[in-house]
């Protein structure tokens, strides 16, 4: 097991609403090194017992030579982590943390189309995960973000997908808005799920299913009806991966 170590907040912006990003700086190291989709553990001053006081979040920062890294986190109501982290955290404030941890990251070789489905937070290893690409030029077949969220204003990193897509052909960045009535072209009405299934008919070839990778990310409700779907579409569970967040 990975070591704990200090990090320490450069920065936070208020994202939406109810979400901020925190800029973390590991002192320790001078690359902080990872795979897009890999997440970090805190251990925050929220309870005498160790293992009440972890919280994971995913990294949403692709890697680079520096050992600063973003993650993008919504405050629950009521939720001890998240309350302590937007209330008695600033900049300047030290976190215990480690990492990176986990296996939600992309093949060696990207050989199928990707669909990287998430709401809310859960987009925070896709945005590792696409500008990873980007950085890189990583050879990649299509790439669909398809991201549900309720309003225009929920959206995270909005302005900046859609200028990634404007740069990247093989990148669809597909928002699903619940709680919008007008019809706009940057985004879709309704949830992630009719958007990936129009795809995903619209690419079958004589009735043969488009070879396919997912990746699902986010709250259980979401992700299991996702998974329920991709299934039941005709793909395997092997063509699926999962990174539930409770
Ligand atoms: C691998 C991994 C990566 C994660 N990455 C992120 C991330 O990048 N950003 C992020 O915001 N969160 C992320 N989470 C969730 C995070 O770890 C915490 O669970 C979350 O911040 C709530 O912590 P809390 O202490 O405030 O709430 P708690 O007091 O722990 O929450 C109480 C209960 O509410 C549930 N719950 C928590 N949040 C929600 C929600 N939004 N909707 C519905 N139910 C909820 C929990 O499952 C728990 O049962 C991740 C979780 C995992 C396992």
């Amino acid at each position: 097991m990975l070591d704990w170590q200090i990090g320490k907040i450069v920065d936070i912006q208020q994202a939406t609403n109810a979400t901020r990003r925190f800029f973390i700086e590991l002192s320790s190291t001078q690359k902080f090194e990872f795979e897009p989709g890999q997440f970090i553990t805190l251990d925050l001053p929220i309870h005498e017992q160790k293992n009440k006081r972890w919280r994971s979040y995913s990294i949403a920062s692709a890697p680079t030579d520096s050992n600063i890294i973003e993650l993008v986190i919504v405050l629950l109501e009521g939720g001890a982590g998240t309350t302590y982290l937007f209330n008695e955290t600033t900049i300047g404030s030290e976190l215990t943390l480690r990492g990176p941890l986990g296996k939600f990251t992309l093949p060696t070789e990207i050989e199928n189309d990707l669909f990287l489905v998430c709401t809310g937070t859960g987009i925070a290893p896709f945005r590792s995960m696409i500008h990873h690409i980007k950085n890189n030029s990583l050879a990649a077949k299509n790439i669909y973000l398809i991201y549900g969220s309720r309003k225009t204003e929920d959206c995270l990193y909005k302005d900046e997908l859609i200028e990634l897509q404007e740069k990247m052909p093989n990148f669809n960045y597909i928002p699903c808005l619940s709680r919008e009535t007008e019809n706009q072209n940057w985004y879709k009405k309704g949830y992630v799920h009719n958007a990936y299934t129009d795809i995903i008919n619209s690419n079958k070839i004589n009735e043969q299913l488009r070879p396919a990778t997912f990746y699902l990310c986010g709250w259980k409700n979401m992700v299991d009806e996702a998974k329920h779907t991709i299934l039941e579409l005709g793909y395997d569970k092997k063509d699926i991966h999962l990174e539930l967040y409770g």
